[in-house]
């Protein structure tokens, strides 16, 4: 009831700022800090995205939106008239092609009545993911899908600042629906026709949730390829291998969510102890384990880390250090709801399975990577809103190296690897000439010390320098609001 009665003011602070706007001024500007149409950045070390070893006193020329060139400082003629950075002492890799980033946000006060409800951060999260080194991104699940498909016109046309959306349409979920605000599915026909619609109207990815039917799964899967898209699935009715068996593309935040090992269960359920049975009793190097690793290898079947998502579920992480940033991006009052349910899974510490699961997590990732497998990341800014948009994209990065890559696959696997699962490799996701220019400028030796992603300063989007704190600065005290 609350809500409706918003509804009236928000048209009429819609209608104000229309007007204030100038219409020839550029929407972007204040946000951007290079828009020379050559420019060299001289000096820096460089982190290409293809996994090899970061490599020093590189130059990198953009030319109108391309990467020109990229070669030793030394010896790298700079194209009369380029606007020349000098960049010692900064690192520069690949704009993060984020693979499970929501334009939603889960409200740490959610309905008592209905659950966990997602609030739409039209405003906040696509330049919180620009200002992290998000040049790509799909949604990986919408819950507001006609929002998500506007938001991705207005970053097209340049009216807002923001990374290439890959609109995920609405979540694919059987019954119960984990969000009250998702479509419930009734059988085949209806999946089929669901996908049939969206497509349609815009979306280019999809995802299943976690209690669709094996036979809605198939029909989904089915009419998905038919319409020449992909399908990714947070799944718990259907386990990982029986999913890879009817040719899902990827699998979403790895083998914590895998219920297939749960004793007594049957395709179709979703067992509510799958995820502390797996924690107490599975192994990573057993043979059940590297069955379904090498199924998933096998059939090409990808798996989305959200490492910084699970690791808010574990005792006292992320460190308090990391999320003070986080506290400044937000209103009091959401900061306050993050603290509340931070510290309650403080207090059920002694009981708690996921340090144990989490570690788990990062075995099984390190293991399909060896096999063979395409692992890509993403900071699904959900939960209970201590991962928000951006900022979880660089925790991502860092709990990648915890989990025992160098920073150079960790950078990889947030690039690289998402830009190929897209079809997109020629174009994005590495550092070379020819290449689209999405290069992110760090403060710091990334190979060295991977914190050093959290001091992004200037994020280039085709060739376009967006000033990262500017961009930051824009949306203080609004995340978890709008
Ligand atoms: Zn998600």
């Amino acid at each position: 009831m609350l809500r409706t009665s918003l509804v009236l003011p928000c048209y009429l602070a819609i209608s104000v700022f229309a007007y204030a706007q100038t219409p020839a001024s550029n929407p972007l500007a204040p946000y951007i800090s290079e828009d020379a149409p050559v420019i060299a950045l001289e000096h820096v070390e460089l982190i290409d995205g293809t996994g090899g070893p970061a490599t020093s006193d590189k130059t990198i020329v953009i030319d109108h939106g391309k990467i020109a060139a990229v070669g030793p400082s030394a010896s790298m003629a700079v194209p009369a008239g380029a606007k020349v950075l000098e960049l010692q002492g900064h690192t520069v890799y690949p704009g993060l092609v984020g693979m499970h980033e929501h334009l939603f946000y889960s409200e740490p006060t959610s309905s008592t009545l209905h659950g966990l409800v997602a609030g739409e951060l039209v405003d906040t999260a696509p330049r919180l993911y620009l200002a992290a080194g998000v040049t790509t991104a799909r949604t990986t699940g919408s819950i507001a899908p006609y929002t998500d498909l506007n938001i991705k016109k207005d970053i097209d046309a340049g009216k807002v600042p923001g990374p290439e959306l890959d609109v995920t349409g609405p979540y694919l979920e059987g019954n119960p629906p984990l969000i009250p605000q998702m479509h419930i599915l009734t059988g085949p026909e209806e999946a089929r026709k669901m996908v049939d619609f969206w497509v349609g109207e815009g979306a280019t990815s999809w995802k299943a949730y976690m209690h669709i039917s094996p036979v809605e799964l198939k029909a989904a899967i089915a009419e998905v390829h038919a319409r020449g898209e992909k399908i990714t699935g947070h799944l718990c009715s259907v386990g990982f291998t029986a999913a890879a068996d009817m040719g899902i593309d990827d699998l979403e935040h790895g083998i914590a969510v895998d219920t297939e090992f749960t004793p007594g269960r049957k395709e179709g359920e979703c067992p509510d102890n799958a995820a502390a049975y797996m924690a107490e009793h599975v192994e990573m190097d057993s043979t059940p384990v590297m069955t379904m690793i090498h199924e998933l290898v096998q059939r090409h079947v990808a798996v989305t880390s959200t490492l910084a998502v699970l690791e808010s579920l574990d005792p006292g992480h992320p460190p308090m250090e990391f999320m003070l940033r986080e506290r400044d991006s937000m209103p009091p009052t959401v900061w306050s709801g993050v603290l509340t349910t931070r510290s309650m899974i403080q207090e059920r510490a002694a009981k708690s399975y996921w340090q144990v699961l989490f570690k788990k997590e990062m075995q099984f990732e390190r293991e399909f990577v060896a096999a063979g497998g395409l692992l890509m990341t993403g900071c699904d800014p959900t939960a209970y809103g201590a991962v928000l948009p951006g900022f979880g994209d660089e925790r991502n990065l860092e709990l990648l190296v915890e989990a025992g890559f160098t920073s150079e696959q960790a950078i990889a696997i947030a690039t690289r690897n998402g830009a190929e699962y897209l079809g997109r490799a020629d174009r994005i996701g590495t550092i070379a000439a020819g290449k689209q220019a999405d290069l992110v400028v760090v403060n710091g030796d990334v190979a060295k010390d991977i914190t050093a992603v959290e001091r992004v300063e200037t994020v280039f989007k085709n060739g376009l320098g967006f000033d990262s704190h500017k961009l930051m600065e824009s949306v203080r005290g609004m995340v978890g609001l709008r």
